[in-house]
């Protein structure tokens, strides 16, 4: 049995229970195949599969806290410090009711490999809960964010392990997480990003995954010899990487004419309107219902069905595996020529397998949506250094980040016999890094 099968079936049988770190780790090893064959035997004694494959650390806690009600609740707490080979942890914390163990663990490998291509020194973790902060009052919110840092501060620091937002964990969250650590350990230091801009937060970060997913798309359509301008583009989700994708697609010159939330779908053929999506998402914290209700131009249907509308570029920024076979089957049925994933993981690996094989250009999260952990990683250095960038001056560092990423995950594809395989190109661009540094600090 090859080296990349065995480790496979290693992580699977120590795993249980955890299909989508297992879907995570499948698809990262098929794709390094060409570089751990060239290295096999180096790799097989040092065990370096094995040990990239388990987090350094996983911390599980529990969360009490007292509901409005004056009821105690109590929550799962995760944090996942997957690899420091580069830098500190670094991956943000997801609050919703679906995260467990395996989720967190799926994220956070991801994160090691995308925060490697971003050129940053910056390792790999996530975190989370399974709290729904949907519904709950903002003293609720705090209460529950108290109890989560009276137990994370004593594993993160400005230069241990630095958590940043995901879903469910936006800048309220990240305030009264900061908030706790401060209060805790009495120092003002980085230990979270996307912070308020009056508390040591970066311009830029909150736009940075939006931005970043349209800048290394309209990059990778260039190479192909494509232009964004003038093409329309299918966007699912609705929240923060949703909207800030949108809004940098008009600005770039296409048409976006669909975004999601859990419940439905809007699209609207006259162009979203980023201003009135923003009012219902981020200041009512709404249902896209009333986006609709407000725009005569838009359509509303109940459920999935967001990729079925013709397209020519389709970005999910929703959540993983929402893009599957038969999404896949319409969007190539419907002439979709791109695939970018702003979300993590959003497409199944069968749908990944048919809009490849289909000729539909893909780049995956790893490498698409890595402008939030790049900015959050700029975000560090002014902290660091106690100054603040403009928002031009981060903006275009992050724009200069996703053309290298693009360039260095399309030179990997190249290199190593994929040409256009920007999957494989993203995973071996990311690995190579992450496993010198691992191999230069002997067996830790
Ligand atoms: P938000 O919480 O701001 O938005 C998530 C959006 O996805 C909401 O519209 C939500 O709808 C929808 N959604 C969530 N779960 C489901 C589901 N099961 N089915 C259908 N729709 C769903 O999160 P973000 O925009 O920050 O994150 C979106 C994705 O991007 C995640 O995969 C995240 O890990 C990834 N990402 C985010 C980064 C960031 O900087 N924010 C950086 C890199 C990756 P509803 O409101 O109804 O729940």
């Amino acid at each position: 049995m090859s080296y990349v099968d065995e480790v496979y079936e290693r992580v699977v049988a120590q795993n249980p229970a955890q299909p989508e770190f297992h879907q995570a780790v499948r698809e990262v090893l098929d794709s390094l195949r060409p570089v751990i064959e060239r290295n096999e035997e180096r790799y097989r004694k040092e065990a370096l599969l094995e040990r990239i494959t388990t987090p350094e650390r996983a911390i599980l806690f529990r969360v009490p806290w007292v509901d409005d009600k004056g009821q105690v609740q109590v929550n799962n707490g995760y944090r996942v410090q997957f690899n420091s080979a580069i830098g500190p942890y670094k991956g943000g914390l997801r609050l919703h009711p679906s995260v467990n163990l395996g989720i967190i663990k799926f994220l956070g490998f991801e994160q090691v490999f995308k925060n490697s291509l971003t050129g940053t020194p910056i390792g790999g973790g996530k975190g989370g809960s399974d709290f729904d902060p949907k519904g709950k009052s903002d003293r609720e919110v705090m209460a529950f964010c108290q109890s989560f840092m009276t137990e994370l501060y004593r594993h993160v620091g400005a230069d241990v392990d630095v958590p940043a937002g995901d879903i469910g964990t936006g800048a309220r969250e990240i305030g009264y997480l900061y908030g706790q650590y401060k209060r805790i350990t009495g120092l003002y230091e980085g230990v979270l990003t996307g912070k308020g801009l009056t508390y040591g937060g970066s311009l830029a970060r909150t736009e940075a995954t939006g931005y970043g997913l349209l800048y290394i798309t309209q990059e990778m359509l260039k190479a192909n010899g494509v232009e964004l301008a003038g093409k329309t583009v299918a966007i699912s989700g609705a929240g923060n990487v949703a909207i800030y994708a949108a809004q940098k697609a008009e600005q770039l010159g296409a048409k976006v004419v669909t975004v999601s939330d859990s419940t439905g779908w809007v699209y609207d053929p006259e162009g979203i309107d980023i201003a009135l999506l923003k009012e219902v998402k981020e200041v009512k914290r709404a249902r896209l219902t009333e986006y609709a209700a407000a725009r005569p131009s838009a359509q509303y249907h109940e459920g999935r069905g967001v990729f079925t509308v013709k397209c020519d570029v389709a970005l999910p920024c929703a959540t993983q595996n929402e893009l599957r076979i038969e999404d896949a089957k319409a969007l190539v049925e419907n002439g979709c020529i791109a695939v970018c994933e702003g979300a993590n993981m959003p497409t199944t690996q069968e749908a990944t397998e048919y809009l490849m094989s289909h000729g539909v250009y893909f780049v995956p999260g790893k490498a698409a949506n890595a402008g939030g952990v790049a900015t959050s990683a700029l975000e560090m250095s002014q902290n660091s250094m106690r100054l603040s960038w403009t928002f031009d001056e981060v903006d275009a560092k992050l724009h200069d980040i996703m053309v290298n990423i693009f360039k260095n995950i399309d030179a990997a594809a190249k290199e190593y016999g994929v040409p256009g395989n920007y999957v494989a190109g993203a995973n071996i661009a990311g690995f190579l890094k992450v496993a010198t540094a691992m191999e230069a600090q002997g067996v830790v």
